[in-house]
């Protein structure tokens, strides 16, 4: 099973970002409103990420670090309406192939709590009592360590690190209900607290993207039925960098999507000086069956059921929200 999980942890595990990003979506799947995460050097010395959601109990530790084992889907079915931001219960075993993991956790209801590792070839797994908090600690050290083809591939401590603040902004500003501080070689380097309005949510954004992007931001929020669409739009001349600063979150979930940064293009057509980019954080909301998420193991991409619709939905309430400013 080793190696069979290395050649999966190919796809979901390119760096230590890509590990920073799959703890943090278990941690919010588990539920978790507060979320730690500790980093040294870069995160190829150590990534832990302590949450206070559920937890797992003692008998299930042992099947969280499987392959294919997840606990957020029971039938075939359950695929066409993906709720949770995992579902291929491949993360945890792909990184425990590639790093040493150790996965601690308690239920609130249970007394005591557990801690297990998996080792050697075979991936057996030890587990051991551990006094703890309600939650879940999963502890990730010396990645690829065990396969220095990938090892070659890492960059810089300090580059590693800049990868892992983009992963926590993005996650940050898909789930503003959760408290999140990251710590780099024991410095703090970012605290956002949990927003639980607009308001809160605007000074959340504000501290993730800067205080310039909201001061002259137009804030959108429609619906049409059961589709939304809420979040920020900055003036065209915020930011001149061709990348930074687009957010989109499909029911919560980051995504890059052509379809729906070209709907935003569209509504923002003569109004976008050459050379320049809106910068925004935008939050589309719709029934889970109209989206499918498991296109692809990093789950950055989505298809719509109604692509077509979407677009222009997106596009006429973007646009929409530019008329009134201009007003
Ligand atoms: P997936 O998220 O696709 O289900 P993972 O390999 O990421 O697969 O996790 C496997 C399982 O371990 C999850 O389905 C969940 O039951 C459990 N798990 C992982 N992390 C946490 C956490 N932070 N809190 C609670 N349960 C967790
Ligand atoms: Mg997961």
């Amino acid at each position: 099973p080793l190696v069979a999980n290395q050649i999966a942890a190919g796809e979901v595990v390119e760096r230590p970002a890509s590990v920073v990003k799959e703890l943090l979506e278990n941690a919010i799947d588990a539920k978790a409103d507060r979320i730690q995460i500790d980093i040294e050097r870069g995160g190829t010395r150590l990534i832990r990420v302590t949450d206070n959601g559920e937890g797992i109990s003692r008998d299930e530790l042992e099947l969280a670090l499987a392959r294919h084992a997840t606990s957020k889907i029971e039938h075939s079915d359950d695929l066409k309406a993906i709720y949770t931001l995992g579902f291929r219960g491949e993360a945890l075993a792909s990184i425990s192939s590639v790093a040493k993991l150790k996965l601690s956790s308690r239920p609130q209801a249970q007394e005591m709590g557990w801690s297990a590792i998996a080792e050697g070839l075979d991936m057996q797994v030890k587990l051991q009592p551990q006094s703890l908090p309600a939650g879940t600690i999963v502890e990730v050290r010396d990645l690829f360590f065990n396969t220095p083809a990938r090892q070659k591939f890492l960059r810089a401590e300090r580059t590693e690190f800049v990868h892992i603040e983009e992963t926590v902004k993005r996650i940050a500003l898909g789930s503003p209900h959760v408290a999140i501080t990251l710590r780099h070689n024991s410095k703090v380097i970012k605290r956002v607290p949990a927003a639980h309005n607009h308001e809160q949510h605007q000074q959340r954004i504000g501290s993730i993207l800067g205080a310039s992007f909201l001061r002259e931001a137009i804030k959108l929020d429609s619906a049409v039925e059961s589709t939304r669409l809420y979040g920020w739009l900055s003036p065209v001349d915020w930011h001149q960098s061709s990348s930074l600063g687009q957010y989109v979150f499909v029911n919560g979930r980051a995504v890059r999507d052509r379809t729906l940064n070209h709907a935003i293009r569209q509504a923002y057509h003569d109004r976008l000086p050459a050379g320049r980019m809106p910068a925004y954080v935008l939050y589309l909301e719709l029934e889970a069956t109209q989206v499918d998420v498991n296109v692809h193991p990093t789950k950055h991409e989505v298809r719509f059921s109604n692509g077509r619709q979407v677009h222009d939905f997106m596009s006429r309430m973007v646009e929409e929200a530019l008329l009134e400013q201009s007003d």
